[in-house]
């Protein structure tokens, strides 16, 4: 039995970097998703959107581990780094010391050093910071861009409809694979429902704006106890965002939620006194698919049907190590290999 053909469908980053380990171990994969840009300048998709923030450390140790594995290759491979558009600022990850314990690998700094080496203020007793200093943020768009340029042939018709191995184009051609795996970020849980299939998957809204602000230096950060996060953004500007608390949300682009904005310049004057934030344009909306137990990951639906999304806001720090595994869980995936009539598996 050769190698299995697998549908693809999507073109953000999760899907072309499965589309790309798939054929880098023999498979035939076939990708197929349009790969442009938004209108007016409004992110395509949550890779475009993407602020790209990459550290090994996560509270939850799955997520922890993808992230390590990722944030090592990307660290072992110049090229890819350069071709994920790499930037090391370090990374701070601020939360009650309890659900730090047993973090191996990165600093973990107590509230007042976090306070006099990073100028964050009114952390709540029992506060730590776990800090990294290899970690950054890369630009999973370059990354995507990077990728699909190496894959050669690609199908740029989107998918008007799925019916088990067979893949309708919106163009009216049919494609056929053993195996098909649904990439299609926030518009998945819409494909399956539209093909009758189960899914437990939801839409949520991210936003994020940068800001002038005078302060030079400042690393990769999650507060997670207020829910500010943040990243430099070139010269004189930061990236800053709270978590949205809006679900299923339509993508490529939900409404900015202007209450949601207001609020991060509210935290951020009470967390980092001495920054003074000023927004320089419009937030960026966008949505992303939303798993339970969260993360990217493979997922079977139904015969030949699987996902692969899932990444609830993470997938940027977790795709590379991700992508591998999902690659080879598909091609053991014998089970899920439809035997034509006649035939057994021995064949
Ligand atoms: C605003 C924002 C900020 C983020 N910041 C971070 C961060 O700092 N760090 C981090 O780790 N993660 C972050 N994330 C999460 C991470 O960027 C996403 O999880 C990841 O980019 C998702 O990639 P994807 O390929 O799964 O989905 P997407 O990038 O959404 O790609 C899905 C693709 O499927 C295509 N598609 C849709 N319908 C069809 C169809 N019918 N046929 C064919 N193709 C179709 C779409 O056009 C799209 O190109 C952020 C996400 C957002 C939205």
């Amino acid at each position: 039995m050769g190698e299995p053909r697998v549908l693809v469908v999507g073109a953000g980053v999760s899907g072309v970097l499965l589309a790309r380990r798939l054929r880098d171990a023999g498979a035939d994969a076939v990708l197929i998703g349009p790969h442009g840009s938004g209108a007016a300048g409004r992110p395509a998709d949550a890779t475009a959107a993407s602020g790209g923030l990459v550290r090994a450390f996560e509270p939850d140790p799955a997520a922890r581990s993808l992230a390590a594995a990722s944030l090592a290759e990307l660290l072992a491979d110049p090229s890819l780094a350069t071709a994920a558009g790499w930037r090391r600022t370090g990374s701070l990850y601020l939360l009650d010391a309890a659900a730090a314990a047993g973090v191996d690998g990165a600093e973990v700094l107590t509230r007042d050093e976090v306070a006099h080496r990073f100028g964050f203020a009114g952390l709540p007793d029992g506060t730590v910071g776990v800090w990294e200093d290899r970690a950054g943020y890369l630009d999973p768009d370059r990354l995507r861009r990077t990728v699909l340029r190496g894959l050669g042939r690609t199908e740029t018709a989107p998918v008007a409809r799925l019916d088990d191995r067979v893949v309708e184009l919106r163009d009216g051609r049919r494609l056929t694979g053993d195996l098909v795996v649904v990439a299609a970020g926030a518009w998945t849980p819409r494909l399956l429902r539209a093909a009758g299939l189960p899914t437990s998957l939801r839409t949520k809204h991210i936003q994020y704006a940068h800001h002038v602000t005078g302060v030079a230096e400042l690393p990769c950060f999650v507060d997670e106890t207020s829910g500010l996060y943040g990243r430099p953004a070139g010269p004189g500007r930061v990236l800053l965002g709270l978590p949205s608390d809006r679900w299923d949300v339509d993508p490529p682009s939900p409404e900015p939620d202007a209450a949601l904005a207001a609020r991060v310049l509210t935290v951020a004057a009470r967390r980092l006194p001495g920054l003074d934030p000023r927004p320089a344009g419009p937030p960026v909306s966008a949505a992303d698919c939303y798993s339970e137990p969260a993360g990217l990951a493979l997922r079977h639906v139904s015969g030949a049907v699987h996902t692969f999304t899932g990444g609830s806001g993470g997938a940027a720090k977790t795709v590379l190590a991700a992508s591998r595994l999902a690659a080879t869980a598909l091609l053991n995936t014998r089970t899920a290999i439809p035997v034509p009539h006649g035939q057994t598996e021995a064949d």
